[in-house]
Parts: structure tokens; sequence; C-alpha cells
């Protein structure tokens, strides 16, 4: 079926290589695309600098937006919402795949399935390749949950979907009803911004954002945040929110995407009574918070936590970008400037500037 550029990552002490590979003929239920854009996620900065480790030779990248290039047999003829699909079609993907038949998938957690495949994260073997989005093409499987999207998205904006976006959406589901609620979000980098304007679209009274990075914070402000407290000053996060909440003396909800233990304990204090707080930051080895118990029952707080999301948060992420991609400027978050060549300069780009995402064209629109 012809050839294809891939970006193979060995290992932290290596660059990326540049490579070509040919195009296997696609399996049952496969479906090929031709990807046009990657954006870089955080894990992708991690496994690149090995802070994280991958299976390896692979290929990172897995917030990707591409079309629909060719069916493989038996391939999916309708996307998550029932649309058809046909060849061109613009899609976003999960970043999982994994058989909904299983206990987890049942319950609502495909992404804890036993069988879970995970794009960019996998291994390239002679039976598995083109999983990762630093490549021309990517091999959807069966059971990949598919969104055909709005031609009318930005390339950029419309590769964060399917992990930044749908991890959020995944996020204010665990949260529940946010309307009428006063909201904390506790780091603004990538995740914590778009919470921000999802919490504010999903109706929340009033909502806070922290982060010991000022820049960010005013950023922030853009994406529907009533008072930044920037905690770096010297100040406690207590003080500072009874300082600017205008009378508030709790928040009902806290979304952590910070991770910090300090900045989760920190926040938990502020919830009053009923309040509920997410844990989505997390993601790595680090000391145990100190909760206080009597407070968690007295209060009757609520503690979820959030690891990836489901079919259901890919859906609300794309709904949300289609609706609110003229109210919020989610195209300043991504730094658009290098081609699949570069990859190499991508991330020592990202990992240098430490912005928001670093996208890389991959195959221009047709
Ligand atoms: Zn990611």
């Amino acid at each position: 079926m012809g050839t294809c550029k891939i970006v193979v990552f060995r290992s932290a002490d290596q660059p990326l290589a540049l490579t070509e590979t040919v195009i296997p003929l696609l399996k049952e239920k496969e479906i090929l695309i031709r990807n046009e854009y990657a954006t870089l996620c955080r894990s992708d900065l991690y496994t690149y600098t090995g802070k994280r480790i991958e299976k390896n030779p692979t290929i990172l990248g897995h917030e990707i937006v591409g079309r629909i290039e060719a069916f493989g047999p038996g391939a999916p003829e309708r996307d998550l919402r029932g649309n058809s699909l046909k060849i061109g079609d613009r899609i976003t993907w999960a970043i999982f795949a994994s058989n909904p038949e299983s206990e987890f998938s049942k319950m609502g957690m495909p992404q804890k399935a036993e069988d879970l495949f995970k794009y960019g994260h996998e291994q390239i073997t002679p039976d598995s390749s083109l999983h990762g989005g630093l490549s021309q093409f990517t091999i959807l499987r069966k059971h990949t949950p598919i969104i055909k999207i709005s031609e009318s998205l930005a390339l950029p904006v419309a590769a964060i979907i399917n992990c930044a976006v749908a991890t959020v959406s995944g996020a204010i589901r665990v949260a529940g009803n946010l309307s009428g609620k006063n909201v904390l979000i506790c780091g603004t980098g990538m995740l914590g911004i778009i919470a921000c304007a999802m919490a504010r679209s999903n109706g929340a009274s009033k909502v806070f954002a922290t982060d010991t990075n000022a820049e960010r914070l005013v950023i922030s402000k853009e994406f529907g945040v009533d008072e930044i407290l920037e905690t770096n000053s010297g100040n406690s996060l207590k003080d500072l929110f009874l300082e600017k909440s205008d009378g508030l003396k709790s928040i009902h909800t806290l979304i952590d995407f910070s991770g910090s233990p300090d900045a989760m304990e920190e926040a938990f204090g502020l919830l009053g009574i009923g309040g509920t707080a997410v844990f989505i930051g997390a993601t790595f080895p680090q000391r145990k918070i100190q909760i206080d118990a009597e407070q968690v029952v007295r209060k009757i707080l609520t503690i979820k936590g959030l690891h990836n999301y489901n079919e259901q948060d890919l859906d609300t992420a794309v709904s949300f970008i289609e609706e609110n991609q003229g109210i919020y400027p989610f195209e300043k978050l991504i730094y658009d400037g290098f081609s699949l060549e570069q990859s190499n300069e991508a991330f020592l780009y990202a990992l240098e500037k430490n912005d928001f995402r670093v996208g890389i064209t991959i195959n221009s629109s047709k």
C-alpha cells in the first residue's frame, strides 16, 4: 500500500529518528488515517526526556487529527454519534481502543479495560505499527471510538480534543452539576485553562483559578476565570481566596490539575459543606496528602479521581470545542511552527519554552 514517514522514539538519550516504513494491509475493522496535525502532550515530553518509561521503539504523539484514507474489511461505517463515515472525512478518535464488553468498559471505564491499547504509547512490532501521531498515517484498530468533526475547526485546536479537552470533559463529568457552583481550578496548564472555560460554560457561578505561574494565570482570564489566586507571593491560598472572594467563605467544587500535594491540601481546606474534590493531575509518584477525615464527615465531602476519559467524554469534548471555538481563544494555547521532519526541534522548543502545547503539521490538508 505504499510507504509512510514515521518518527521513531527509542530512548531519552537518542534523538528521534525520521524513517520510512511500509503501510501494512489493513486488518479487519481497521481504518487508515492520513494524519494532518499533532500536538505534543506533557506525557510525550516526559517520555522524550526519560521521566516516564514507555515501551519502545514507539511513535509518540496521541493528540492527533486526520482524515480517513481507507477502510479495512468490516470497518465501522458510522462514528460514535451515528454519522456516516467516508473517505476524506476529518475525524478525531479516542486515545484508547478496548473491548466494549469488558468488565471495566461496561462500568464506564473503557480506558481501564484489560486489552487496553493506547495510541502514542505502544511498541512498534512486526504486527503493530502506525499507532502514534508523529507519522504520516495512523491505523485505527477495532473498538476505537471515532467522531467526525467540523471542517471549520482550526487544525491545532482540533488536535487537542482527544487528550486535553476530553480529559477535562471527564473531570467536569465526574465533578457533577456545576450550575450555580463556585469552582476552584488548581493548576492552569493546558487542562486547567480548558477546565476554567468548561466550568464557565457549564454554568458555574464563580470560577477561581490558582497557580504559582503568574503568566498562565493572566491567560486564564481569557478562559472564563473571575479571580486568579497566585500562590507564590507568600500568601496562603486561604488568605488569597478570602481576600478576593467577595465575601464567599468556601467553594463548592475543586478540580486539581496541578498534581501538587501542597496545592491539593490547601485547596481541599476551602471546600464548604457538600463540597466535591476531583483529582486529575496527580499522575506521578509523590508524597501522600493529608486529609482531615473528621472534616470529610462533618462537611459531607466527596473526593473523586479520574485518569484519562471514556467515549462519552470524547463526544462532550468535540461538542465543547465546536460550540466554543469563537468564544475562547484556544488557538493561542498552541505554538504552531513545526513539520514532521522537525520533530526533535519541536520537542526541544516545547521543553525550553514550556508553552501550553507545541504543534506539528504532518500532511497539509487536501
Ligand atoms: Zn496526553
